[in-house]
């Protein structure tokens, strides 16, 4: 898949047209890419994950529309949700191609197509959590072929859990049941227009179907996970006789039931001994997943 077909505009050129016509809204979030070098390894990395011209992308928060243009120039058909009239206004009247929707809306709250293959999105930092969440659901009932974000450097740090224990947590271990994710690279603050505080990095979500899942609940997971990790310090021993309401609820477990269910964790031997002494941090999504294997069984 060529990224040099046609005549290139430079991405800032773009931009200076965008801001000739309207201003910055620094309660959107905005932080446009300027630079052709993110622009072009997000791209290249959704490619890596098998888009092309018989894909169907859902870009998020397009903006000016640096990314959108060279997505549509691989041919591939684009749907974006932008909340911003002012950037719906400027990319109706840039971008006039077949294959190009776009959507005035909320994208934490609106339908999304069913038929994505792809998402590409450089959004707001202050929404990674909640769009990512709306990924992982949406890749539930309409399965994803690949996704390639910029996040703040941290929050990328985390979603791969890149150094152990310090980015171990609930968001890494939600992402590792569907996905395999990787940092493509970093993206200075000199990148963009205005200039955020922050780096920031491409990261890429591979799907993976993990064989270890096949007879464990993922909600238990994700619950018995988020719960150890809202008390971190704590050994998993002390939060789990927590009584987790919200973990109960899922095998409709009574109290005893829970109180026996805890005794059998500690029984167990293998790989498990002894992990009812350690912390959440401690544990590697596998451990995470054998756990909850001996509670539902
Ligand atoms: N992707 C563009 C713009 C990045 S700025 C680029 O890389 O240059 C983030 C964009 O997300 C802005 O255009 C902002 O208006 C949009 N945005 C913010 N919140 C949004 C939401 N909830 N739904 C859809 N778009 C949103």
């Amino acid at each position: 898949m060529s990224l040099t077909n046609g005549v290139r505009e430079n991405p800032s050129r773009i931009v200076d047209r965008y801001l000739s016509r309207y201003d910055i809204d620094p309660n959107l979030g905005q932080n446009f890419l300027t630079d052709p070098s993110p622009i072009h390894k997000s791209i290249r990395a959704a490619c890596d994950l098998g888009l092309g011209n018989d894909s169907h992308v859902l870009e998020i928060g397009p903006g000016p529309g640096v990314l959108t243009i060279e997505l549509l120039r691989l041919g591939t058909k684009v749907t974006a949700i932008e909340i911003s009239p002012d950037a719906c206004d400027f990319l109706e009247s840039e971008f006039n191609y077949e294959h190009f929707n776009i959507f005035n809306e909320d994208a934490l709250k609106s339908q999304w197509p069913t038929d994505i293959t792809h998402i590409v999105a450089n959004i707001p930092y202050s929404i990674s959590s909640p769009i990512l969440e709306r990924i992982q659901d949406y890749h539930q009932l309409n399965p994803l072929e690949g996704v390639s974000l910029l996040v703040q450097r941290e929050f990328a740090h985390r979603m791969v859990m890149k150094s152990i224990p310090k980015d171990r947590g609930p968001l890494g271990i939600a992402l590792w049941l569907d996905f395999e994710s990787t940092i493509i690279s970093d993206v200075p603050s000199s990148s963009f227009r205005p200039q955020p505080d922050v780096t920031s990095s491409i990261v890429t979500l591979r799907p993976v179907s993990r064989t270890e899942l096949q007879d464990v609940s993922r909600k238990l997971i994700r619950r018995i996970s988020t719960w150890c990790f809202g008390k971190r310090r704590r050994k998993i021993r002390t939060s789990l006789r927590d009584l987790p309401r919200r973990v109960l609820k899922i095998g409709k477990w009574s109290p005893d039931d829970w109180l026996q269910i805890l005794d059998n964790l500690e029984k167990q031997g293998g790989e498990l001994q002894g992990f009812m002494d350690k912390r959440p941090e401690e544990l590697t999504p596998e451990q995470w997943t054998s756990i909850c294997r001996v509670i539902s069984s």
